[in-house]
């Protein structure tokens, strides 16, 4: 039955690609071992591929898999970026650092959150501060624990969340949900109440690959909101930070800038009201570094079908069996949601992506 679990390709295959790419690019590779397995029983990690002198004070970072599931498009840019990549053709002074799958049992398990059922871009948070007190999510919990994936049970949830809608519209609703949560573990968006082992393991590899440059790009990677393969570049920050000038003349018109807050909504389809993002943390751990924090979010299907698929599976894994016949069904069903198997729509993200970190390694060797 294991050997059914559905993915177009699995994470060891990702991860295996990922490490022979990076082995014929004459990458440094560092392994971060996750302390569970894989639904085929296999061994987790998150890998980390240095190009170029990893010392160089200017760096280019990729990071793929903050949501798992959305990590098969961000791993299959990086392993065709590293084919493509040839030996000595880094500008001076500039090294790329792959992050291949932070939240590698989400990818492996096909889910958006963690093993814990945390939202790593909700996680990234000063736990010892109060933290976001989101009172409006408890009235609308009940949709979302909701034991039954279908009957009566379920048809109360979909009566409740259409009641929800059409009183206050999609956009206010989701901004309550995707906003975030601490106080619900069994709840959609929990951004927990502790460091998650992502989390974690992020922090440690900033300290041993980011830490000492002086100017670094990052790009966090995630699929399922906007348009339909159409790419977005995106920073997203509570507030303007000192590198963002520079980013915006970097990247023109095609950088979209979100301040998020409590208030804010937004038209991408982000959570604007969200806090706990990675681009934070980032900012947060490098205070001395001039960091642009982007984020490549690739639109999928519209948002309301993303969100159906997304209750079909947080209903399995507090009430169902990812590993039987209907636990597959829904695993194939949300892997279409944030990975479509449009050759189109693949051909499109990867291409604009490669444009984007092209444009980001120009910039940077045209620094002093
Ligand atoms: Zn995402």
């Amino acid at each position: 039955m294991h050997s059914e679990f559905p993915s177009h390709s699995s994470y060891r295959q990702q991860r295996e690609q990922f490490l022979a790419a990076a082995n014929t690019a004459g990458a440094t590779l560092s392994a971060y071992a996750h302390p569970r397995c894989g639904p085929f029983g296999e061994p987790l990690s998150t890998d980390v591929a240095v190009l170029g002198d990893p010392q160089a004070k200017r760096r280019l970072v990729a990071l793929s898999g903050t949501h798992g599931v959305e990590g098969y498009y961000g791993s299959e840019c990086q392993i065709d970026w590293l084919k493509q990549f040839t030996p000595g053709s880094l500008p001076k002074d500039v090294a790329v650092v792959m992050i291949h799958l932070i939240n590698p049992w989400g990818t492996a398990w096909l889910r958006r959150v963690n093993e814990d059922n945390i939202d790593l871009n909700r996680n990234h948070l000063d736990f010892g501060q109060p933290l976001p007190d989101n009172q409006a999510y408890a009235r609308l919990h009940e949709i979302y624990a909701c034991a039954d994936l279908n009957g009566p049970e379920r048809q109360r949830a979909d009566a409740l969340l259409a009641a929800q809608i059409a009183e206050h519209g999609w956009p206010a609703v989701m901004s309550i949900v995707e906003g975030g949560q601490h106080t619900h573990p069994d709840g959609l968006f929990f951004g927990g109440i502790a460091p998650s082992w992502s989390n974690r393991t992020l922090h440690q590899i900033i300290e041993n690959h980011l830490a000492g440059a002086q100017t670094v790009m990052c790009f966090d990677l995630h699929t399922g909101a906007g348009e339909y393969g159409h790419p977005m570049l995106l920073t997203i920050t509570r507030a303007p930070y000192p590198a963002l000038p520079k980013a915006q003349s970097i990247y023109g018109p095609w950088l979209y800038t979100l301040h998020t807050g409590a208030e804010t909504l937004s038209e991408t389809g982000v959570a604007a009201t969200a806090t706990g993002y990675t681009s934070q943390a980032l900012l947060d751990a490098l205070p001395g570094v001039q960091l642009m924090p982007f984020v490549i979010e690739c639109g999928t299907y519209p948002g309301p079908d993303v969100h159906r698929y997304l209750r079909d599976d947080h209903w399995l894994h507090l009430h169902g069996d990812p590993l039987d016949a209907t636990g597959r069904a829904i695993k194939s069903s949300l892997l279409e949601q944030f990975y479509p198997a449009d050759p189109d729509w693949r051909a499109m993200v990867g291409l604009r992506t490669r444009q984007i970190w092209a444009k980001g390694l120009r910039a940077l060797a045209g620094e002093a």
